[in-house]
């Protein structure tokens, strides 16, 4: 009989903090007792951890994820000089697990998520698939006005051609070699959620109820969450430039209709004197600037989208001598296949 090198997934779980001093001891704790469970159930390696990263807190957020550290070996952090905004965070603390991680999980650190569907995100991993969704089975919980404004939101992107996944916030899981992937989006404008999606590779979606926060209140206002769903949509979609150009269009068009009008009119002999010439002009003029407006703006929409610098394809698989190794090392199936 041969004997086989049974090698678990290592997983990281990244919590982006930001002020969260009155949730943390209870998310540590949760969170924590998630990671033994799954691991005496030989789900994942003994070295997973969670990853706290400090999005510049201004209160005590940071000295309590340093005596959490100190107290247990399962607790690592990550501090950012100041703070970054969720997105940058979350990425920031991505981009570190992914150098000692096979899979990592993001989740926010308010506990609104549920922490239990954790296990059934490596369960997915563990059949094969490279990035698991969460995604909110209903919105009770949330404030009406919440609902309404999110689910508005989501129409709208899907309108622009923008693809995200309804209902799905930044809790998932994503295996190393889509975060390598990840990583080549050197983008400034951070929408997660619409470059995710933009990956490929094998993906599913895992369903749970989203919970009221454990304690604190949210640290995303109104403010932020309009400039966030604007950074989603101007990050991803050139239509609102588009939109001026067919206005320009438009109003051309209406120019020509009007100048034949007042041409008419004028040889009825209808018009007032120099009415004819005005009306001309304004119509024209108005529609030749917007069209030569929006002109412009699909040249600034092109240049736009060469300063992202977006890779313009990934790779999934490679049987080349390197490009094999890799896989050896990183396939999660492959993984699953040792340890059955
Ligand atoms: N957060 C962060 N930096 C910020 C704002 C928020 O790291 O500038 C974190 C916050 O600590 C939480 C997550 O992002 O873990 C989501 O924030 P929150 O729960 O306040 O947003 P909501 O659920 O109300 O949309
Ligand atoms: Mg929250």
């Amino acid at each position: 009989m041969e004997t086989r090198i049974v090698v678990y997934p290592v997983l990281t779980i990244v919590v982006p903090c930001y002020n969260e001093e009155e949730v943390l001891p209870e998310t540590v704790f949760q969170l924590t007792t998630m990671l033994q469970t799954l691991i005496s159930d030989k789900l994942i390696a003994t070295t997973s951890t969670v990853l706290f990263v400090d999005d510049g807190s201004k209160d005590a957020t940071w000295t309590l994820i340093e005596s959490f550290h100190d107290s247990s070996p399962l607790i690592t952090g990550l501090k950012l000089a100041r703070n970054a905004g969720h997105q940058s965070a979350l990425l920031a603390g991505l981009m570190k697990a992914k150098t000692y991680s096979d899979c990592v999980v993001s989740i926010d650190a308010d506990l609104q998520d549920d922490t239990s569907v954790i296990r059934e995100f490596i369960v997915k991993f563990h059949e094969g698939y490279d990035i698991v969704y969460g995604i909110r089975q209903d919105r009770s919980t949330d404030t009406f006005f919440k609902r309404v404004t999110a689910q508005g939101f989501y129409r709208l992107m899907n309108s622009l051609g923008v693809k995200i996944h309804y209902n799905h916030a930044d809790f998932r899981l994503m295996s190393k070699r889509t975060l390598e992937n990840l990583e080549k989006f050197q983008e400034v404008n951070l929408f997660l959620r619409g470059m995710v999606p933009l990956l490929g590779f094998p993906s599913t979606q895992v369903y749970y109820d989203r919970k009221e926060r454990f304690a604190g209140e949210s640290k995303y206002p109104l403010r932020k969450m309009l400039a966030f769903a604007f950074d989603g949509i101007t990050s991803f979609s050139v239509t609102p430039i588009r939109f001026v150009t067919i206005m320009g269009f438009l109003l051309f068009a209406l120019s020509v209709v009007a100048g034949l009008y007042a041409i008419v009119g004028k040889i009825l002999g209808a018009n007032v004197t120099g009415w004819t010439s005005l009306v001309l002009s304004v119509w024209f003029i108005g529609g030749v600037q917007l069209l030569a407006l929006g002109l412009i703006g699909e040249y600034i929409g092109k240049i736009y989208k060469e300063v992202k610098h977006r890779p313009l394809f990934v790779i999934e698989k490679d049987l080349t001598a390197t490009g094999r190794d890799h896989e050896l090392v990183h396939t999660p199936s492959n993984q699953v296949s040792s340890s059955r």
